[in-house]
Parts: C-alpha cells; sequence; structure tokens
C-alpha cells in the first residue's frame, strides 16, 4: 500500500500486467530452493520485479568457482566466504529494498520443509539433486502450490512449470486454450531418480552460464505469470534445450495413469522417509553430514578452538571452517551452526562420516 510504482514502469507497460498485476506480486511470497546458478538469476529476477516476499533456502557458502555463472556474488563474498543465502540476501537488499528478503542457511528435508515453505505461493526450483526435487514435488502435490522444475547442466537445460490438481488450479487450467487441464507432476516425467553416475553432473561436463541462466528465466518468468494471476499464460509444455546444438523444443507432456505422486497420493519423500542423512554434493569434491535436528546450536568458537590445533581455522558468526591433514589427505571442514557440516577432499559418506566424528564429534 502507497508503494512507489514507478520504478516497475517497463513492466507496468506490459499487456495485461499493469497496477492489478504489480500489487499482486507486492503482496506474493516466492520460496527459492538452492542459491546456486539457478536460484540466484531466479532471485535477481523477482527480486526486481518486485514479488513483495523472497525466502531463500541454501545450505552452501560461496566459492570461487561459483562466479562463473551465479550472478549474485563477487570476490568480498567467496574472500569472506559467506553463506550464499546471506550473501544473496545482502546483495538483493541493494537492488530492492521494498522486497522482504528472509535467508535460510539449511539444506531442505522431511523434517523441516512444512515450516520453511509455509506461507510460499510459489516454489522455484534451484536444486541440484533429484531427492530434493522429488521432496518438493510430494510437498507442491500434497498441498496444490504450483512448482517450477528445472535443471541445466552442460549447455543443456530443462524447465516444466508445474500445477498440481486441486479445485483452484484445475480451475485455472479450465481457462485453457490447449484443451488440457492438466500438469503432469515431476514424478509423471521420471518416475524414479536416474541411478548415481547415470546422467551427466556439473563435475563432470561443466555447465554453460547462459544454458542456467535460460532455464532460471524460464522459471521466472511462469511464476511471475502465476503470481500475477495469469494461470491461462502458463506454458502447458516441457522446455528442453541445448545451446551448443542449437536445440530448443516444447515437448507435449502428459500425466502418467498411475503416478505414485499425483494419482495415488503417496508421498514417499515427504512422509515416507526416503532420502538419507549424509550425501555427496553434485559438482564436488564434497560430502554434506547431517546432525540430530533437535540439537543445540554448536558453539562456533569453542568449537574453532579445538580444532586450532589440527590445522588452520577461520570462524564467523555463520560458519567456520578449518583446514587440516588426515592420515595424508586434506581435508576442508566447514561446519554451520546447526552441527551441518560439509566435508570437503571426498565424496564417500562413509569417510565424511569418520572425518566429522573425528574433528568435529556427535
Ligand atoms: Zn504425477
Amino acid at each position: 500500500m502507497g508503494q512507489d510504482l514507478s520504478r516497475y514502469h517497463r513492466q507496468l507497460l506490459l499487456a495485461g500486467f499493469g497496477e492489478a498485476g504489480q500489487r499482486r506480486l507486492a503482496g506474493s511470497t516466492a520460496a527459492v530452493i538452492g542459491c546456486g546458478a539457478l536460484g540466484t538469476t531466479i532471485a535477481d529476477t523477482l527480486a526486481r520485479a518486485g514479488v513483495g516476499h523472497l525466502v531463500l533456502i541454501d545450505r552452501d557458502f560461496v566459492e570461487l568457482t561459483n562466479l562463473q555463472r551465479q550472478v549474485l556474488y563477487d570476490e568480498r563474498d567467496v574472500r569472506e566466504a559467506l553463506p550464499k543465502a546471506e550473501a544473496a540476501r545482502a546483495r538483493l537488499a541493494r537492488i530492492n529494498s521494498q522486497v522482504e528478503v528472509t535467508a535460510i542457511v539449511d539444506d531442505l528435508d522431511a523434517t523441516n520443509i512444512e515450516r520453511l515453505l509455509a506461507g510460499a505461493d510459489v516454489l522455484l526450483d534451484g536444486v541440484d539433486n533429484f531427492e530434493t526435487r522429488y521432496l518438493l514435488n510430494d510437498y507442491a502435490v500434497k498441498h496444490g502450490r504450483p512448482y517450477l522444475y528445472g535443471g541445466a547442466v552442460g549447455t543443456a537445460g530443462i524447465a516444466l512449470a508445474i500445477l498440481p490438481h486441486t479445485p483452484q488450479c484445475d480451475a485455472a487450467w479450465e481457462t485453457l486454450s490447449v484443451g488440457n487441464r492438466a500438469t503432469p507432476c515431476l514424478r509423471c516425467l521420471f518416475e524414479e531418480a536416474p541411478p548415481p553416475g547415470a546422467v551427466p553432473t556439473c563435475d563432470a561436463v561443466g555447465v554453460l552460464a547462459p544454458a542456467a541462466a535460460m532455464v532460471a528465466n524460464f522459471e521466472a518468468a511462469e511464476a511471475l505469470k502465476m503470481l500475477a494471476d495469469r494461470f491461462e499464460l502458463v506454458s502447458p509444455t516441457l522446455l528442453s534445450f541445448d545451446l551448443w546444438a542449437n536445440s530448443l523444443r516444447q515437448l507435449e507432456v502428459t500425466r502418467a495413469g498411475g503416478c505414485l505422486c499425483c494419482r495415488q497420493r503417496v508421498f514417499e519423500y515427504l512422509d515416507g522417509g526416503r532420502g538419507s542423512g549424509a550425501t555427496a554434493l553434485c559438482g564436488r569434491d564434497a560430502v554434506q553430514i547431517r546432525q540430530q535436528r533437535d540439537a543445540e546450536d554448536v558453539d562456533l568458537v569453542a568449537a574453532a578452538g579445538r580444532l586450532a590445533t589440527h590445522g588452520e581455522v577461520k570462524v564467523n558468526a555463520h560458519m567456520l571452517r578449518a583446514t587440516l591433514v588426515d592420515r595424508d589427505q586434506a581435508y576442508e571442514i566447514t561446519l554451520f551452526r546447526d552441527g551441518r557440516a560439509i566435508i570437503k577432499g571426498t565424496h564417500e559418506p562413509g569417510v565424511a562420516r569418520s572425518v566429522y566424528a573425528k574433528y568435529i564429534g556427535t
């Protein structure tokens, strides 16, 4: 109310958008899960567009190799080893102070998703693994929340707007001219995650910044349509492209007849306990270790004191980082206040768990 809309002039001019659309954006909440290449571009676009509240969720911290494509970060964030969600929040506050940004430095999982995503009108996918995507898909279908699925690896990308089947969503799709009121969910498309090693990762083949940006901007555009209440404009097709091969396709997709998630409403990832506590991180020689959720906050300064005898330790308000050598192998341990840690120097969960147990303790 009383918000100065002049900064949105070029957006207000768009056909069918106007002040009404702008005010809807201002009253909306968008959750961006993952603040990497996709998430930073999505958050940048939505903040500039004037989406009133952004919830940014990311478990990781900024590194030099992120700067090639993760548009909200700079070299100072790398030097200070800031958590990505915090660095993004600080940057977005300088871009649009009218937007409220909630930064959550945590790993989204089945134990916290209901709390962290409550109140989000739309979920935008910036994650790097299928487990979290299936969890998001379960949550979206269960609660009837729109979910923008997207992924980019190498020079290719894929994205789909998922509108789950609630009475409201069905009503919105009634107005579609394509005659298809149903959008498939992620498990209609991919019933199971590909086995480890079966698909290329950012680690193996790299990622082209414009490919990630295209996916991110598709997700952002579809979210803006939804938040401005223009559901009839939402893309009914799966976007698939490869910038090196100069191919761009919009594929017709349909709901799977027996889909466990959106037909049978069995939410394996949300309710069924699928998923684990130690996960190898995409694109990194690193494993994340998760601790019990009810544990008290770690005293980072005390922990840094204990680790100082083993190697070089840096600590700030959010995390500590220790570089040490164990049995001739160099590790970098990043420990967050909630007890979660990223162990760099191995991709084996068992090795990471033992390093955690040895130097952090349970
Ligand atoms: Zn489905």
